[in-house]
């Protein structure tokens, strides 16, 4: 980002420099060739529009990274892995509760409970990517 406002100032000034010779043109010779910079200027001030653009939108995706990272550590501080699950905090920061897949939460940043089969010999499986488990390594834990 640093190398496209670099390009934008450049071109400011670039731009500034057209602009001042164009103000102290005080001769009809002076004021041909300043005009002759204008499209020049016009250039440069469409160029640095377009870079201020390009960095307005860099700047929108850090503010929507940072936000999905300041998301991903508020949920970190909530919930504690046990086995193959993560699970809520309770008493004494333990894992309490339904189990939260361990796969959508390390790499998506979400909490999604695991589906929990009617028995206990079968697997369980996290319904958003269908990620199974042994019942052994998700188990649900009551206090
Ligand atoms: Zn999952």
């Amino acid at each position: 980002m640093i190398a496209e406002i670099n390009i934008a100032l450049t071109g400011i000034r670039s731009a500034i420099d057209i602009a001042r010779a164009l103000r102290a043109a005080d001769n009809a010779a002076a004021i041909a060739g300043a005009r002759l910079q204008i499209s020049d200027l016009v250039d440069k001030l469409v160029d640095a529009k377009e870079q201020f653009t390009e960095i307005s939108n860099l700047v929108d995706a850090r503010d929507r990274e940072i936000a999905d990272l300041k998301r991903r550590l508020q949920r970190s501080a909530e919930v504690v892995k046990h086995l193959g699950a993560y699970y809520d905090k309770g008493t004494q920061d333990r894992p309490a509760g339904d189990p939260y897949c361990s796969r959508c939460f390390e790499v998506e940043g979400l909490l999604v409970h695991i589906t929990l089969p009617a028995h206990q010999n079968a697997g369980t499986t996290c319904p958003q990517c269908r990620q199974q488990f042994p019942w052994s390594r998700t188990p649900p834990i009551r206090d």
